[in-house]
């Protein structure tokens, strides 16, 4: 289950800027992911509460969903990804396989599939909340 990978990162993260600004407890974690981010938010929330350090036992954690934006290299048009777009096989298959989103994914002005990915990659933190 990737979900646990991904929630051993964001605690790790969290914990080094705890750290770096001198909290003594964590309250708020804001995390965000991008579309493109095929991620089970039950079971990511249930990951981060299992892993989660002495420091962070009232921490709460708001998981959202961040745009992601997508940029032709063919023709440099940007626009925004929606997944609803997309046919449900279609959006089971990137689940499973992001590398083909590229198959899937066109650019609407001039159909090319050689994109890259400006904003709303992967998963970040967002704000980290806390008392000193
Ligand atoms: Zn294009």
């Amino acid at each position: 289950m990737h979900e646990w990978a991904l929630a051993e990162a964001v605690i790790k993260a969290a914990s080094e800027i705890a750290e770096k600004e001198k909290l003594a407890e964590v309250t708020e974690l804001d995390i965000k992911i991008g579309e493109l981010q095929q991620v089970e938010r039950p079971i990511l929330q249930f990951a981060l509460k299992q892993l989660k350090p002495a420091n962070f036992k009232n921490t709460k954690f708001k998981i959202t969903k961040a745009k992601t934006q997508l940029k032709c290299r063919n023709c440099g048009n940007t626009w925004l990804f929606q997944k609803q777009k997309l046919d449900p096989t279609t959006r089971e298959a990137i689940h499973f396989i992001p590398e083909v989103a590229h198959t899937y994914i066109k650019c609407p002005r001039c159909g090319s599939p050689d994109f890259e990915i400006t904003e709303g990659r992967g998963i970040w933190l967002e704000t980290v909340k806390g008392t000193r």
